[in-house]
């Protein structure tokens, strides 16, 4: 927990239980320590990621309790600690999610998400962004352009930089493959259909709810598939004449799994993006494996250099973000039940202030 700032203080919404109410609280406002930065929060995105967090179904290695949740933050630095000089003051941001070491032979390869000495979570095992101010590490807030609004940049800090580490690095997406997204619709969904989109591939998206699977070809699927539609049928019978190159799963439910592996093209590869499922629910014979020469692959959140890129593609209009609804502190709760109910089109986010 970073020093406080004596007398200043902060409007935050509190988690005091996994599963619990978020509590509207004045708290002491954050003081950024030896190599960190405070943030003046502009918006904090609002996703499944940050719903999972807040029961407890995220990894967090100190499952830190009361916490601050939220973790896609755009805003401006107000104030460095000891020994920090850049971004400056003054400079708007946006901040990546995981807390590294920054000097680990993953970290320094520029592969931070699998740092050895991983420390947790921002919005998880550090306080987040549902607050008017937030302190993270100097190497965690990267420097967003003038021109790009700081609502948009919220989808960055994962929304559109995972899809880019999906896309571009781990799967190697190229022009004329085809990519089968599943949860097209989410907020990670909506960008990795763009991000696809973008590398010149034909995108098919699955999700579960007609209205907003109508929303995607405005965003690159050039076909939708309904999954209550589509669970009993084959890849074939569903109408894919032939399989995909990549199928890229952001659901993780077994049965869901198993269709996008049945959706593979000989040479296919599956990519798996969800912590949260067993991978036994995934029953591939491995003969199948073989004579397809499939493979079958983990991608985890994004590194800093690839997110300095998303901000570029977001800058030139490659990507667009889709930031669908907004809400103040106080209106966090209906936000997330309007998510869980699966009325959110993409993403969402809590502006503070
Ligand atoms: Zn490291």
């Amino acid at each position: 927990m970073s020093a406080e700032t004596p007398g200043a203080t902060m409007r935050a919404l509190v988690l005091r239980a996994f599963g619990g109410p978020l509590y509207l609280e004045q708290l002491p406002r954050p003081a950024p320590g030896p190599g960190e930065v405070r943030i003046r929060v502009a918006a904090c995105g609002l996703g499944l990621t940050v719903d999972h967090a807040m029961a407890g179904r995220l990894p967090s290695p100190t499952r830190k309790l009361p916490v601050i949740p939220g973790h896609e933050v755009a805003g401006v630095v107000e104030a460095l600690g000891p020994g920090v000089t850049e971004p400056a003051v003054g400079q708007r941001v946006i901040t990546s999610f995981y807390l590294t070491c920054g000097s680990c032979r993953f970290c320094r390869a520029g592969r931070e998400p699998l740092c050895e000495r991983f420390r947790g979570y921002l919005g998880a095992d550090a306080d987040g962004g549902y607050a008017e101010y937030v302190v993270v590490p100097a190497a965690n807030a990267l420097p967003l352009p003038d021109a790009l609004d700081l609502v948009a940049a919220t989808a960055i800090p994962d929304a559109i930089g995972t899809p880019f580490h999906v896309c571009h690095t781990r799967a190697g997406v190229r022009p004329g493959q085809r990519v089968l997204v599943t949860g097209a619709a989410g907020g990670v969904g909506v960008h990795m259909v763009q991000m696809a989109r973008a590398c010149g591939a034909e995108v098919i998206a699955l999700d579960v709810d007609d209205a907003r699977l109508a929303r995607l070809p405005d965003y690159g699927a050039s076909t939708v598939l309904s999954w209550p539609r589509v669970a009993g049928l084959s890849p074939q019978q569903a109408g894919l004449d032939r399989g995909v190159d990549v199928a890229i799963d952001l659901v993780g439910q077994a049965a869901v799994l198993a269709w996008c592996f049945a959706a593979l093209d000989r040479g296919g590869t599956l990519v798996s993006l969800t912590t949260h499922t067993r991978l036994e629910a995934l029953p591939v014979p491995s003969h199948l494996l073989v004579n397809k020469e499939a493979t079958v692959m983990g991608s985890r959140y994004v590194a800093r250099w690839e997110l300095l890129r998303a901000i570029e593609l977001v800058a030139r209009g490659v990507i667009r973000p889709v930031v669908s609804e907004t809400c103040d502190l106080a209106g966090a709760a209906a936000l997330f039940e309007r998510l869980r109910a699966g009325q959110l089109f993409g993403r969402g986010a809590v502006l503070p202030a």
